[in-house]
């Protein structure tokens, strides 16, 4: 099941959903405010950039 970031574009608050087949992003609501205005926030990969956060080495031969 894939868990989505997203932030309130009223009060600025982050929280994460996890999405159902067929679930509409503009039905989200934001548990902070209550607003229906959030965008979704799109998280990278861990090692995405340049070297690994876990061993260091550079991400293509990095495989963890
Ligand atoms: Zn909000």
């Amino acid at each position: 099941m894939p868990i989505y970031e997203y932030r309130c574009k009223r009060c600025g608050n982050e929280f994460e959903l996890i999405m159902f087949a067929g679930d509409d992003d503009n039905d989200i609501k934001c548990p902070g405010c209550g607003g229906k205005k959030a965008e979704k926030v799109l998280s990278a990969p861990a090692g995405s950039n340049g070297s690994c956060q876990t061993c260091s080495s550079s991400k293509s031969s990095c495989f963890t």
